[in-house]
């Protein structure tokens, strides 16, 4: 243990922060859900705001590198101590208030996203976000990295959902940004640089989120299309209708390929995409919806539930896409590319080329409503060469997605496994800018180093194969 170190572990002992220094709390704070593993000095747990503030003030002082932890779901490496240092694991701080009248939820930082929303249910009320991870994430994270989730097209995403917030800067002073009222108008509000600045800035402690009261009713329909380019062109005539779907996922040929041989029962026919839509308001709206949801799809194989066990069955359709491709590689690289909904028939059709040249297999799924979807190359990690091949598919991917007006990442951020990407999304002048703000925030540069703003080689870099996470 070097000196600072040394020194920082007597301060924290002395102001009472818990913190623990053995190899499996060191081995559990090094990675997340990507598996690149990089093991910090001493993971500190913040148990209230007070010990974020505690922390950051003495590793500023003694300049001691800070990673901030919600609970590590994270796909982009954001919460990984790469420069090794501290990590301020943020879990405890988990408590949830909810305001029924006021339909706002109060909640730490820690609070699980599932929990915020199972304490709002009970007053009939809900929180929209809802990231696929949402029984394992943090609000914290989600804040951080502004997470999506498939009620996304119809409530937005997290930044759409936060009324306000506190956080602790890195010099550990204490700031509000917002006040959880419905309307504020005194500057600029300074809750929006901590929404998907995935923890660079400062260090979200807790939030107040807008709850919606719970829909009466949510019906569910499913359409196979012959293919993914008619699967594009239903989205298309969806998106121009007067349907207002909650949620519109779409799985390409290659997934539901594998889905109908995983899943026999469910009896999809060969060669078929699909498109999973739920829609949800009073009941004889929702249902409505679904017979328009027919009528914008005439033509095509359109089935819908009729009671909640046929609304799982269809819905299983889509839960058993992530793990059926592993049907197609042992091992996968992903992102979640956002694009213009003119850009999305020519992406892929680039890309299930590109595939093919590169003879990896290529299923997607995705939002579709908000055209963010998940790409994967998939390889077999004992094949020579496979890995790089799947890297080099995954560059000309974002390079072809940038080039039509699209994102790199709708949801996921960029962490420092995807900073390589940033030079290719924005301009001289916006990365000025942002490494300015890092600046402003950060001048010492101890929270999150490492991230975003500068450019990682990640090529020489492999995920731990074998470790089992408790969302797998
Ligand atoms: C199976 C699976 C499905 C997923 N599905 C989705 C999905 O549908 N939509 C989606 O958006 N994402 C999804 N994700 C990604 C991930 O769950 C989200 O990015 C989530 O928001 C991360 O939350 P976390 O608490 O795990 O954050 P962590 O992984 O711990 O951290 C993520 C980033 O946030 C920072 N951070 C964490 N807490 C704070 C805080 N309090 N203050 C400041 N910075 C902080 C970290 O430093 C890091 O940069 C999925 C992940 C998995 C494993």
């Amino acid at each position: 243990m070097n000196d600072n170190i040394s020194a920082l572990t007597r301060r924290l002992e002395s102001e009472n922060v818990r913190f623990s220094t053995d190899d499996k709390s060191l081995f559990d704070a090094s990675l997340d859900h990507m598996r690149y593993s990089f093991l910090p000095d001493v993971v500190a747990y913040a148990e209230c705001g007070e010990d974020i503030g505690k922390v950051l003030k003495t590793a500023n002082e003694l300049d001691v590198p800070v990673t901030v932890r919600g609970c590590g779901t994270g796909c982009s490496g954001g919460s990984v101590p790469t420069p090794g240092g501290i990590v301020l694991d943020l879990g405890a701080i988990d408590f949830i208030e909810i305001d029924p009248v006021a339909r706002v939820a109060h909640v730490g930082a820690g609070a699980v996203t599932a929990n915020v929303d199972a304490a709002a249910q009970k007053h009939g009320l809900f929180y929209a976000p809802d990231p696929s991870s949402h029984k394992y994430s943090s609000i914290g994270g989600n804040i951080a990295c502004n997470a999506g989730g498939l009620r996304a097209l119809k409530y937005g995403v997290t930044r759409d959902n936060v009324i306000a917030l506190a956080a602790y800067l890195p010099n550990g002073e204490k700031l509000k940004c917002g006040l959880p009222v419905k309307k504020f108008s005194v500057g600029p509000n300074l809750r929006d640089f901590f929404i998907g600045s995935e923890g660079t800035f400062g260090v979200v402690s807790e939030a107040w989120l807008k709850l919606l009261p719970l829909p009466q009713s949510k019906k569910v329909a499913i359409a196979f299309f012959d293919g993914d380019e008619q699967a594009f062109e239903g989205i298309e005539k969806i998106m121009r209708s007067a349907l207002q779907p909650s949620i519109l996922e779409f799985m390409d040929a290659d997934t539901i390929g594998c889905v109908r041989v995983k899943e026999p029962s469910l009896e999809i026919g060969e060669g078929k995409s699909a498109v999973l839509a739920e829609f949800d308001g009073f009941e004889p709206e929702a249902e409505a919806s679904v017979d328009m949801f027919f009528e914008v799809l005439a033509g095509c194989e359109v089935r819908r539930a009729k009671d909640a066990a046929e609304a799982e069955k269809l819905w299983s359709v889509r839960r058993k896409a992530s793990p059926a491709m592993y049907m197609l590689g042992d091992s996968k690289i992903s992102q979640d590319i956002v694009l213009p909904f003119d850009g999305v028939a020519e992406f892929f059709r680039f890309y299930k080329k590109l595939g093919r040249e590169l003879n990896l297999a290529t299923p997607v799924f995705g939002h579709a409503g908000d055209g963010n979807y998940h790409i994967h190359f998939m390889y077999n990690g004992a094949e020579d060469g496979a890995r790089a091949r799947a890297v080099r598919g995954m560059d000309l991917s974002i390079k072809k997605t940038i080039e039509l007006g699209g994102a790199v990442s709708g949801e996921h951020g960029i962490g420092f496994l995807k900073s390589k990407y940033m030079p290719l999304q924005h301009g001289k002048a916006e990365l000025e800018l942002m490494r300015g703000l890092k600046k402003v925030f950060d001048p010492k540069d101890i929270l999150n180093r490492g991230k975003i703003y500068e450019v990682t080689d990640t090529s020489g870099m492999q995920p731990l194969r074998g470790v089992k996470l408790p969302w797998d």
